[in-house]
């Protein structure tokens, strides 16, 4: 909206200015002279302005900011809660230059003032909104110069509640201990949402320190990034002028942030209730959350306190923030944002209860609040340079969360878990259908834009292909780079080139002739991926790679990548160690590569653990031959790979570039014997595409019953990954009705009515065995 009481100057100064008027006059035409002179600045200072051009100009940077924030909800009308707030930024001139451009949004900044670093007040001509770009351009009497730093003030600016709003600073309600209802609110700014709270500086490479306070009514609690440094009781009237309550409130002052970006800001003002722990270090970890919530979320604060000290050990960076919070917010556009110092969750995803919280939900939770830790590393720490390049924090968070969660103990094959719900469920299905594909890392200039670049092709391809590239390499070798890369980087900003400048400096350190930037860029830089086909020629194996995109949709690509390939055969699978691959590869920079192969090979196994961000396929001989393998010891195969051979053949066929059979012969060789997920969870998917002609109800009920009589003996929650295959075989074969699930579920509804202390407590299988069969009478 347009600015109101332009060209303000503080009224003690006019002697003074008048004084050193002429002394002015004279300098401001010289830098008028000087400006002319010099060749158009870019960036919107010129006089035609780019349309295509959303960034500020570098002109200035912010070095700090202090920001007070005073949201009114203390009214029982939604409309008449509103924030008013200050915001003072100091700045430093990179160039000589007489405009000021910062981003804000939806709110009425009634004044600017510009003093310079002695106090005096440099005059502003003209404030200028454009709401398209979302840019308040201050244009000035005088130019700034550079290597001058001077303050912008933004005194009383004031900002509205957008109705079901989830971003920026929002309004949402909850319940109190005395169960009353009430108006909270808490914060949300990545992307481009800050610029909705204050006038500022909203890109991610302006980096500045924040001095926060927050208003909030005595009964409140206010929590931001940083720890309260000290707070003091203030007039309601100085912050709420046109509301009648509350009479006085409290003003809390924050601790300085580090230097950071906007988007990691947070602010929170609710009546929640906390609990802490403190880890070795001294370091105090507390969730904040409604009184009803607080004492059911022990397990998310001690697995935060946890991957801190998992993460630390991993990528060899202290983490230094001493005073860690989590908040659980009823409304969250997000499952979590990672904000610095103050992590904001969807509520239900810091809640644990270990007799109704399902293993899947467990571990979806803990995957959740491993990643936005490995946040405080990938984003806050270290910073993209824009947002065409967040895969380099959202993708390493992805597969790095993984990380987090095995260093802590758990014994499970997570990385299996990994294979089938976060590549192949949410990329490889989705990249062959061509859903909304894009290159992982692509230009974006617009916030519409920007938010288009939060979806799976960024987070899960992203973090398959981090996950190839730490497999193809090796988890020393990829470390290191990773741990130097953050090094270098801290409190700064990066770019995917300062990544693979790391990678190759560990490649050449550890002697692998690779160019990092060569192989990342054909899967950062290319939509889809490839089809890998091996054949026996000539006493070796060829491969020959294709687009599978374009395979499924019958068109001609020349699109090739940089693929790593592993492969072992039943001549070494003994030899090798399930945890790297690194050692196997050969990488595939061509169309193809012919590998030699020992004559008395019976099979032989492509894209070992299903490392690389690709597809495989076999000769007849070959599939055959690997689905005895599996009939005679599926063991000599990890999960991940029976996972593989499984998908695959299911896909291929479903393409038509195999025939069923292959698969079909997988399936019922060996897979009644199979009590590992991954491979379940794929051949479940993929049965919901076939018809029973191709695999008759009769054979999905025999193959499935023993891993059903499995799950329901074995150890409820004996690992997350047989927690997650009892809800997926209880709920499938259950579905389906098969008279094992309906015998055993009459069963359990009979436990239950007779003798209710004793019933099934699983809650893996309890709701869809005994829950779901109990309502339905079945
Ligand atoms: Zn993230």
């Amino acid at each position: 909206m347009p600015a109101k009481g332009i060209g303000a100057r503080r009224k003690t100064l006019l002697l003074v200015t008048a004084l050193v008027a002429a002394v002015l006059i004279a300098v401001s035409l010289a830098i008028l002279l000087s400006l002319l002179l010099r060749s158009a600045p870019d960036n919107g200072n010129a006089g035609v302005e780019d349309k295509s051009n959303y960034r500020l100009p570098t002109d200035v940077k912010p070095v700090s900011y202090a920001l007070t924030l005073a949201p009114f909800i203390y009214s029982n009308i939604r409309d008449d809660c509103y924030f008013t707030g200050s915001v003072s930024i100091a700045v430093e001139a990179v160039n000589d230059t007489d405009m000021l451009r910062l981003h804000s949004v939806r709110l009425e900044v009634p004044t600017v003032r510009v003093r310079n670093s002695t106090g005096g007040d440099v005059s502003v001509e003209k404030i200028e909104e454009n709401v398209e770009k979302q840019w308040l351009t201050i244009k000035l009497g005088e130019p700034l110069r550079a290597g001058e730093t001077y303050t912008v003030l933004i005194d009383r600016f004031k900002g509205k509640f957008v109705k079901n709003g989830k971003t920026g600073l929002y309004l949402s309600s909850s319940y109190s201990e005395n169960s009353t209802e009430y108006y909270l609110v808490s914060s949300q700014l990545e992307p481009t949402h800050a610029r909705e709270v204050f006038p500022c500086f909203d890109e991610p490479a302006m980096k500045a320190e924040f001095n926060v306070s927050l208003v909030r009514g005595r009964e409140f609690t206010a929590l931001s990034n940083m720890p309260i440094k000290s707070s003091s009781l203030v007039s309601g009237n100085t912050w709420f002028p046109n509301s009648a309550e509350p009479k006085a409130v409290m003003k809390d002052d924050f601790k300085t942030t580090p230097t950071m970006s906007t988007y990691t800001l947070a602010f929170l003002v609710a009546k929640f209730q906390s609990i802490s722990l403190t880890d070795s270090k001294g370091r105090v970890f507390t969730n904040w959350l409604p009184p009803e919530l607080v004492q059911k979320s022990n397990f998310t604060l001690s697995l935060a306190a946890k991957a801190i000290g998992a993460f630390e050990e991993l990528l060899n960076v202290t983490y230094k923030m001493n005073i860690t919070k989590q908040a659980g917010v009823p409304l969250f556009h997000f499952a979590a944002m990672e904000n610095w110092g103050l992590i904001i969750y969807q509520q239900n995803i810091l809640v644990y209860d270990e007799n109704t919280t399902t293993t899947k939900s467990k571990l979806s939770n803990a995957l959740t609040v491993s990643h936005e830790i490995a946040h405080q590393w990938f984003g806050n720490l270290v910073t993209m340079k824009w947002w065409s390049e967040i895969w380099l924090i959202e993708a390493f968070s992805i597969f790095y969360s993984y990380l987090g969660l095995d260093l802590w103990g758990s014994e499970s094959d997570l990385d299996s878990h990994f294979v089938v719900d976060q590549k192949y469920k949410h990329v490889m299905n989705l990249e062959r259908k061509r859903y909304k594909v894009h290159p992982i890392q692509m230009n974006v200039s617009t916030p519409t834009e920007i938010d288009g670049l939060f979806d799976y092709i960024v987070y899960y391809k992203g973090g398959s292909v981090v996950r190839m590239m730490h497999n193809s390499i090796g988890a020393r070798v990829f470390g290191a780079a990773v741990s130097s890369y953050i090094r270098k980087h801290s409190y700064s900003n990066a770019g995917s080139e300062d990544f693979y400048s790391s990678l190759n400096e560990q490649l050449r350190i550890h002697k692998q002739s690779l160019d990092a930037k060569t192989v990342m860029s054909s899967w950062v830089k290319q939509v889809g991926y490839p089809l890998v086909t091996c054949s026996m020629e000539n006493g070796s194996l060829l491969l020959r790679q294709q687009d599978i995109v374009s395979l499924s949709h019958k068109e001609k690509s020349n699109l090739t990548w940089s693929i790593p390939i592993t492969a072992m055969t039943n001549l070494n699978h003994t030899g090798w160690s399930r945890s790297e691959v690194a050692h196997l590869v050969h990488w595939m920079r061509g169309e193809t590569l012919r590998l030699p192969l020992d004559s008395s090979t019976d099979w032989y196994l492509i894209n070992l653990r299903s490392s690389g961000h690709y597809q495989v396929n076999y000769d007849r001989q070959n599939w055959d031959r690997l689905a005895a393998q599996l009939t005679t010891d599926h063991t000599v195969f990890t999960p991940a790979d029976r996972a593989s051979l499984i998908y695959d053949s299911f896909t291929l066929a479903s393409l038509g570039i195999i025939d069923y059979s292959v698969p079909l012969k997988i399936v019922t060789g060996y897979l009644e014997n199979e009590t590992e997920f991954a491979p379940w969870a794929v051949f479940w998917s993929n049965l919901k595409k076939m018809t029973s002609s191709v695999l008759p109800v009769k054979t999905v009920k025999r193959i499935a019953k023993k891993v059903f009589n499995y799950v329901t003996t074995v150890t409820p929650k004996a690992s997350p990954l047989v927690g997650m295959l009892a809800e997926l075989t209880a709920r499938e074969t259950c579905d389906r009705d098969f008279t094992y699930c309906i015998n055993f579920a009459k069963d359990e509804c009979n436990k239950c009515k007779v003798r209710n202390s004793t019933c099934l407590k699983n809650p893996d299988i309890s709701e869809d065995i005994t829950g779901y069969k109990c309502k339905t009478g079945k």
